[in-house]
């Protein structure tokens, strides 16, 4: 799930995936408009709860 979210009416939608294209130089998502205003919205910033058990600080590289 991807949301973004019009930097000017602050409205959020919700896109199930996001299909990246280019117009006018800048990479957009597709159907990502904004409802309102119908300028393109920007990604929403993740936040990472429950982060998966991959980052271990045992040293990773072996000793020869
Ligand atoms: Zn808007």
């Amino acid at each position: 799930m991807f949301i973004y979210q019009c930097a000017d009416c602050k409205i959020q939608i919700e896109l199930t995936r996001a299909v990246m294209k280019v117009v006018d130089g800048s990479v957009i998502t597709k159907d990502s408009e904004c409802p309102e205003c119908g300028q393109y919205t920007r990604e929403v910033e993740k936040k990472f709860t429950g982060f998966p058990s991959l980052i271990r600080t045992e040293p990773t590289l072996r000793k020869k």
